[in-house]
Parts: structure tokens; sequence; C-alpha cells
């Protein structure tokens, strides 16, 4: 019988269930690009229900406890008396979420000696040590494509956010005013504006698609090019290097994965790069961008804005700049996470857990590494290496 430990973001402040907003949720059956949902045999949750806390367990308790399987949920996560920490010494399975991760760095994977399998509830392993947990022999997994909809139409609004000023004029209607100049000062079309993003993945075209309409020029990077029906379909500029596509671009969206050859991406000298008064949105992961660079070119206005929902570590500490910058537009890490979101992602990981318990294989489209190397999706989407560094020190 396995063992599995789950770490789940905490549960709302007021009460769980929540009172939710809605009865239900529409029923996705494929995914743009054809593929399936995910397939468990079945759930033991209704879809729109809050599942990425503590008391939602990812809808999997019953399923686990029904086979013997021991099954532990966290939201205690960081340092050595943590929950987590101690659960993890004689642990099988992992279960994390990008949005509260459970950094499984070097020295934690060293302690967990049966470890075997670390599911990601969504998308983005990057909080693994994927070498480590090659050559430990781990399977990391993924529910992919399962949220990247869902974080498409999260950066949607914020692109809308920023150019329009939206969040300093919804202030002024709080603070009672009717302060036009005030609200205005700073807000402009988006129609005529050059838009590209950092990778061409499945959240990168959703952006692309979901911004055509808006009469925009749009503009990619990636190490792949997309098909030739692909860009033309969407009027798509292709960018050898990242460095063409900011001094092309008004607005950047960020969706690459966080791998060695990302880390800090967006440092000082790229963002100098870009026009003066471009707009920054990342969704994709904090260290994707350099921190204190950020802040600076937030107040130097060589950004005009920034804005997203990914910070390192998580969650942010108190402290951390990025909450009180001039012109950002920050969410905690919550695109993904959506009750919508939820729904798949849960089932998802549901699949996964079914498949390694029967000993079946997982679908090639989740995995990022196995057999000691990168796979599926990891093998074309990741670089291997570590980007767990500085997780550590998160008390
Ligand atoms: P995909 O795997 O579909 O897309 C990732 C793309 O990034 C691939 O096209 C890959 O290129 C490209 N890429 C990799 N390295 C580079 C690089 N150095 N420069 C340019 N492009 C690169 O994943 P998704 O679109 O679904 O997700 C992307 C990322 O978004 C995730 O890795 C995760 O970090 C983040 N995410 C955030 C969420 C949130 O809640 N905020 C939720 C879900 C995901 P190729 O394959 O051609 O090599």
């Amino acid at each position: 019988m396995a063992k599995i430990i789950c770490v789940l973001y905490p549960d709302p402040i007021d009460s769980y269930p929540p009172n939710y907003a809605r009865e239900q949720i529409p029923k996705i059956e494929k995914y743009p690009d054809g593929s399936s949902v995910p397939t468990p045999s079945q759930i033991d949750f209704k879809p729109g229900e809050l599942l990425g806390c503590v008391s939602g367990e990812l809808g999997l308790r019953k399923f686990l406890e029904d086979k013997g399987h021991t099954f532990i949920v966290t939201s205690d996560k960081e340092g050595p008396d943590s929950v987590f920490e101690k659960e993890l010494a004689d642990a099988d399975i992992v279960i994390s979420q990008p949005f509260w991760p459970a950094y499984l760095t070097e020295e934690r994977i060293a302690k967990a000696k049966k470890l075997k399998l670390a599911i990601t509830a969504g998308i983005g392993s990057d909080h693994v040590d994927l070498q480590s947990a090659a050559k430990n022999d781990i399977t990391v997994a993924e529910v992919t494509y399962s949220n990247s909809i869902s974080v498409s139409e999260h950066v949607v609004m914020m692109v809308l956010s920023l150019v329009r000023n939206y969040i300093p004029s919804y202030e002024w209607v709080i603070k009672k005013g009717w302060n036009i100049a005030d609200c205005v000062e700073r807000s402009y079309d988006l129609e005529g504006m050059s838009v590209g993003t950092v990778a061409g993945g499945r959240i990168a075209q959703a952006v692309l698609k979901r911004l055509k309409p808006f009469d925009v020029k749009l503009h990619y990077t990636d190490r792949h090019r997309l098909p030739e029906k692909v860009e033309k379909e969407l009027g798509l500029t292709f960018h050898e290097n990242v460095e063409s596509l900011v001094a092309a671009c008004d607005i950047i969206s960020i969706h690459c994965p966080l791998t060695p050859e990302t880390e800090n991406l967006f440092n000082e000298k790229l963002i100098n790069k870009m026009k003066r008064g471009s707009y920054i949105i990342n969704t994709a992961r904090g260290k994707i961008c350099d921190k204190d660079a950020i802040v600076k070119a937030c107040e130097s206005g060589q950004l005009a804005a920034y804005a997203g929902d990914v910070w390192f570590p998580q969650p942010a500490p108190a402290d951390h700049p990025w909450r009180t910058m001039p012109h950002h537009g920050m969410t905690p890490h919550i695109s993904g996470t959506s009750l919508s979101a939820q729904a798949r992602y849960a089932a998802g990981t549901r699949e996964i857990l079914e498949c390694w318990l029967d000993g079946r294989p997982i679908r090639d489209e989740y995995l990022i590494v196995a057999n000691g190397d990168l796979a599926g999706v990891g093998k074309h989407s990741y670089t291997v290496g570590n980007t767990t560094g500085g997780s550590e020190g998160v008390k």
C-alpha cells in the first residue's frame, strides 16, 4: 500500500465549503488541439467545487482510502518541522500544486528514500529539482493542458487592466472620487499595439488567439517555430530570439517554463532593450524575471506597468517588493486554479494515480521525467536542471 502526501493551499479564511456563486460549470469535452480532457474511471466530486485547498483534498480521499492507501493532506510545507518534510521521509508519492508549491529540492529528495512519483496538480514542475528526480528515478508528471486556457483568460484580463489603467480607476470609485483625469492619465487603447509572447506553447497560442480580435499586431519567439498554417491564421511575426521580440513589442506576455535557461531571462539588460513604457505580463514563473530589475523599471518608467500571478518563493513574503512597487497589477498565483481548472486538474491527478497504482502507463503528454530522463512533454518543453535554488531558505 502506498503513502501519499498531498500539499494544498489553506482553506478560505471564512469557511469551507464556500458559498458558491454558481451552481455548475460548463462541461469541456476536449482541449483546443483535440486531445481529451482527463479520463479517470470516475470522480468523487462535483465539478465547480473548491478542490485545491486542504479540505477539498482534490476529491481524492475516498478513492485512495477505499484502496487501503494512506493519504495525508497538509498546507504546512516549509522548514524541517513542517508536516510535509516529516511525512516525506517514508512517502511513496507527493502531490503538489504550483500555487502553493512543495519545493522538492535535492536535500528533500535525498531524505525521501521511498519516493517514486511526484505529481503536479496543474502545470509547471519547476518546484521539483528535475535533475535530482531523474537521478533518483522519480517519475514527475503534470496535468498538461488542464489550466492552460484558464491562464490565457487571466492574461487577457491583465493586458486590458494595465493598458486601460483599470485598477487605479477602480480604486478612485472606492475612494468615492470622480477623478476622470487621474484615471485616464495612463490609459490607452490596446488597438494597434504590438503584443508578443515568449514561447508559442499552449498558453501562448491561446493568448494570441484571444487577443487577435483586438486588432493588435501579434509576435512570438520560441525554440521551435510554429507550423506555417498557425502563423498565417493568427498573423504572427516570428522572432529568432527574445531580444528581437522585446524590441518590436509594446506588450510582452511570458509563457515559457522556468528552466535553467529561462531563469532571470528578464534582467535589467533585456528590459532595457524594450521600448520605454512597455508592459510585461508574467503568468509563467516569478523567477523568469529579475525581481529587482522589475521594480527598478516600474519606478523609472522603462516599464509602464507589470502584472502577473507568479512569484518566488510562494507564498510571497509580506515584504516582497512586487506588492508595493508602482504601476503593478499583481494577483496571488491564481490564474490556473479557477474552480473550472480545479475540476480538470483534480480529475487529471486521479487519472495519473489510477494509472500508477494499477501499473498502467501514464499518458505520454503528462510526463516530465521518467526512467531517469526528461520524457513526454518534459522532453519537448523543459531543459534538464534545477530551478528550486533559494527555496531552502523559505520558512
Ligand atoms: P507548453 O509546454 O504548452 O508551452 C511551453 C512552451 O515554452 C513550449 O512551446 C516551449 O517550446 C517553450 N519554451 C521552452 N523554453 C523556451 C525558451 N527558452 N524560450 C522560448 N520558449 C521556450 O506549456 P503551457 O503553455 O501550458 O504552460 C507554460 C508555462 O506556464 C508552464 O511551464 C508554467 O510555468 C506556466 N503555467 C502557469 C500557470 C499559472 O497558474 N500561472 C498555470 C499553468 C502553467 P518548445 O516546446 O518549442 O521547446
